[in-house]
């Protein structure tokens, strides 16, 4: 294991963004974890990187950045019905789906082409096309920081909500998560709810979908609506979609009607963050080296050489714009660091 030294992470976030961090190390098998976190015991600024598709570097990082490469996917028990699969952090999470796919296990064929690792899955509770992780979550596995021992997580245990887990509240930077294990389903269990999925498998003409179909349809859906961040810096949608209450839900529908949202559990509307940016004229705007994305407003991306100051004061404009024109107060997706 290797400690490296003031070296760029450029090639480690998808925004693209150049900053250096001061120390780097990558975690290829969790043997080594004790051994690591007794040598940085003095540094108290870690930070865990996957494969920073989630992350905003706004300046130089001063500390040890840890990337997780901890590998393995394996089968550890099944029933009649379901099978438990765990899967080391640092495994490429599509890398996860298409083992699941190949061996016809249901539960996250719509989550198909997340960029990210298998770690982080769980931080923001990942979630598209009506699936979300917690639904297929069983526990995960991590060292903690804090007092350098092992510790697992039952689903109850992690907190998750939309785009939210415990990971990004009490216990921000305080596990390393090594090992997800998820359940899924040996029985077709497909999840269609979703209008432009439906939309496709009526167009095909497809009757019963397989895995397999549902996953390529998804993959074909968001490779046309979002940027590849191997060609165009990004991290997906910058901001969550707010929930507001039903009275100022139908204030703003009275005044817009071609608003979308849709009725949560606890009685308030989740409305689109990206529809709020297009009404403010954003979608497509750039500034300097950051731009709206012009097929989907809530993506953000570098077009060339920004900084993450400049991804960042970008955004503050956008979210004061939509609290002037709407009062409504967009959060972060995205992890600023
Ligand atoms: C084009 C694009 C599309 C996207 N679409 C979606 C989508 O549809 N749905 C969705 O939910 N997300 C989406 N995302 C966001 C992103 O892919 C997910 O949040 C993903 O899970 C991040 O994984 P990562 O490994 O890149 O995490 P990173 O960006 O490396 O890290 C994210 C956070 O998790 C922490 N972390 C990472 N690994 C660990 C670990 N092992 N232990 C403890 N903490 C850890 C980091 O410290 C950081 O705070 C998209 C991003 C892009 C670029």
């Amino acid at each position: 294991m290797q400690i490296q030294k003031n070296i760029s992470i450029k090639q480690f976030n998808t925004f693209g963004v150049d900053v250096k961090a001061n120390l780097f190390v990558e975690l290829k098998n969790e043997n080594f974890l004790n051994e690591l976190f007794s040598s940085v015991n003095e540094i108290p600024n870690r930070f865990i990187l996957g494969g920073g598709s989630n992350v905003l570097f706004t300046k130089d990082f001063n500390g040890i950045i840890i990337k997780n490469l901890l590998p393995g996917i394996e089968k550890i028990g099944e029933d009649n019905n379901f099978v438990f699969i765990k899967t080391g952090a640092g495994v490429n999470w599509h890398k996860l789906v298409k083992y699941s796919i190949k061996n016809n296990y249901w539960g996250i064929e719509n989550l198909s082409l997340i960029p990210g690792t298998v770690g982080a899955a769980p931080i923001q509770n990942i979630g598209a096309y009506g699936q979300e992780l917690k639904n297929v979550f069983h526990q995960l596995e991590t060292f903690d920081l804090q007092n350098n021992q092992f510790k697992t997580f039952a689903k109850d245990e992690c907190k998750f909500g939309y785009r939210d887990s415990i990971f990004k509240k009490e216990f921000k930077n305080r596990f390393l998560i090594t090992s997800v294990t998820l359940k899924l389903s040996k029985k077709e269990d497909a999840i269609l709810t979703y209008q432009p999925v439906k939309e496709e498998i009526d167009r095909l003409k497809i009757n019963k979908p397989s895995i397999s179909q549902i996953s390529e349809i998804i993959c074909n859906i968001r490779r046309s609506k979002l940027p590849d961040p191997n060609k165009l810096g990004n991290a997906g949608s910058f901001f969550k979609n707010p929930e507001i209450t039903e009275k100022k839900y139908l204030e703003l529908k009275k005044a817009n009607n071609d608003i979308k949202g849709f009725k949560t559990e606890n009685n308030k509307y989740k409305i689109s963050a990206g529809w709020l940016i297009e009404k403010c004229g954003w979608k497509g705007k750039r500034v300097g080296d950051v731009s709206s994305f012009e097929k989907q407003a809530l993506v953000l991306v570098n077009v060339g050489k920004a900084t993450g100051k400049d991804i960042l004061d970008f955004a503050e404009s956008i979210k004061e714009i939509v609290k002037v024109k709407f009062g409504i107060e967009l959060k972060e997706e995205i992890n600023i660091v």
